[in-house]
């Protein structure tokens, strides 16, 4: 098998990898500045974006980052911008996904970030027929929230988009965006360089200690710095016991992509006639799109377990391509990787702060690309007493309870939905 489907070029990296400007490399005996307002901890969307208001009002802003900048999920995500209500009664919530991507949009023309925008719309691909009841029902409600962007496409119209097969139709969602996902992070991080801000890679706090109305900040277990405020972007990531909320309230699940060699011009074509995004409407959704050289990107085999990746999940991702695109069958895997994605019970992501007042937003279920933005500025917003988005901070999200965290349930969780996604 491995002949047979790896390219020569294959490697155990993400695609975007090959866009990567910036050049991290460890540095020992880093000095870190003294006189901090605000420790950011995690270079991620979040993070980033909560720096560039910050710095904007002339504050003194660190931000510490465990790996190299973009090492999380920001920068192994696929890029998509699916801009869909989130599903709640809360009607101050629905519009989460569109305030997001609107954000989103003004702050790549803003401070000319070039990462390969393009606005094709997304298409959510019925894998059963009766899938249509659901998606037409959406389409219903989407259109009367957001506007007329979302058109149910029967099979017969699905054909006019691509010539995929084991599918039933789909829902045409007009708003959806895509970008390059370290190109963008790259374009955060001159902005953050140009507001003469400062990111310290291989910086991991180990410890955070409340001091009154200060805290004291541990980082690679070593070098203690004081600041007034910690805004914690580490997506879930715990740090301490005394960061236990992202805990409590989100869980971390995996998420595998492989990416094709470059596929030609006529296939590409037979693949998405417009270069749309697609996903897929079972639990453990399949989403696959291309990129602007032509590869074909496509993710899912999400897993409560967080396996690496490996022949057997590459192997499924392989066979799962083909059976939606068999016209691909010699095509060749030159890219694999693995993510990580953290949700929380409802998937409606959190944003707000802990009872020592340290500030966080996390929970993002897989759509952290706008969202993720969106809630770091509005942090940064909130800490500086300005204009903020009071009714994302006024989401409530379910605690998991312990057990939700215990094999046993994310195992009966796991076969519960991959039965679910059979039968129904
Ligand atoms: C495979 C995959 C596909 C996805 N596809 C999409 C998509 O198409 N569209 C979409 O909208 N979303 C997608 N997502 C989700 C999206 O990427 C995330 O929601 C988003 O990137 C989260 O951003 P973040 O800044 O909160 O976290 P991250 O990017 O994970 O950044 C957190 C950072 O914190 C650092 N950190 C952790 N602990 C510490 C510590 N103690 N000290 C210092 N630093 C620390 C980590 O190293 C990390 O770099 C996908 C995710 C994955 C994994």
């Amino acid at each position: 098998m491995f002949i047979m489907i790896y390219s020569m070029k294959f490697i155990n990296k993400p695609y975007w990898e090959s866009y990567r400007n910036l050049v991290y490399k460890k540095q020992d005996n880093i000095e870190y500045p003294s006189n901090i307002d605000v420790v950011i901890i995690g270079g991620g969307y979040t993070g980033l974006n909560a720096a560039i208001p910050l710095l904007k009002a002339n504050l003194n802003v660190l931000v510490l980052e465990a790996n190299h900048i973009g090492s999380g999920a920001s920068g192994l995500n696929t890029g998509f911008i699916t801009c869909e209500p989130i599903n709640t009664q809360d009607s101050k919530l629905l519009t989460i996904p569109l305030k997001s991507k609107n954000y989103l949009i003004d702050l790549i023309k803003t401070h000319k970030i070039h990462c390969d925008l393009e606005c094709n719309g997304s298409i959510k691909l019925a894998t059963k027929i009766r899938h249509m009841y659901m998606l037409e029902k959406n389409m219903l409600k989407y259109n009367s929230l957001f506007g007329k962007y979302f058109t149910l496409l029967s099979s017969k119209e699905l054909e006019k988009e691509s010539s995929m097969s084991n599918v039933y139709g789909g829902l045409l969602n007009q708003l959806s965006c895509s970008l390059n996902p370290i190109k963008y992070i790259e374009g955060l991080v001159n902005t953050i360089k140009t507001l003469n801000g400062n990111i310290f890679e291989y910086s991991k706090v180990t410890n955070i200690e409340k001091q009154y109305s200060s805290y004291k900040v541990t980082i690679n277990n070593q070098i203690n710095i004081i600041c007034k405020e910690v805004i914690v972007a580490t997506d879930g990531e715990k740090i301490t016991n005394s960061t236990n909320l992202v805990c409590k309230k989100s869980l971390t699940i995996s998420s595998y992509v492989i990416g094709t060699t470059p596929i030609s011009k006529d296939l590409q074509y037979l693949i998405s006639i417009r270069k749309r995004n697609f996903f897929t409407t079972s639990f453990f959704t399949n989403y696959f799109k291309l990129t602007a050289e032509g590869n074909l990107l496509f993710g899912g085999e999400a897993s409560f377990f967080q396996e690496d990746i490996n022949t057997n999940l590459i192997d499924k991702l392989y066979s799962k391509l083909h059976y939606f695109f068999p016209f691909l069958k010699d095509i060749k895997i030159e890219y694999a990787w693995k993510g990580n994605i953290n949700l929380t019970l409802n998937r409606i992501p959190f944003i707000g702060q802990d009872s020592q007042n340290m500030k966080y937003s996390f929970g993002y279920s897989g759509r952290g690309v706008s969202i993720a933005s969106y809630y770091g500025h509005n942090l940064s917003q909130f800490i500086l007493g300005k204009e903020y988005d009071k009714n994302i901070f006024s989401s409530k999200i379910p605690n998991l309870n312990p057990y939700h965290k215990s094999s046993f349930f994310l195992k009966s969780g796991y076969y519960y939905y991959k039965i679910k996604d059979f039968l129904f």
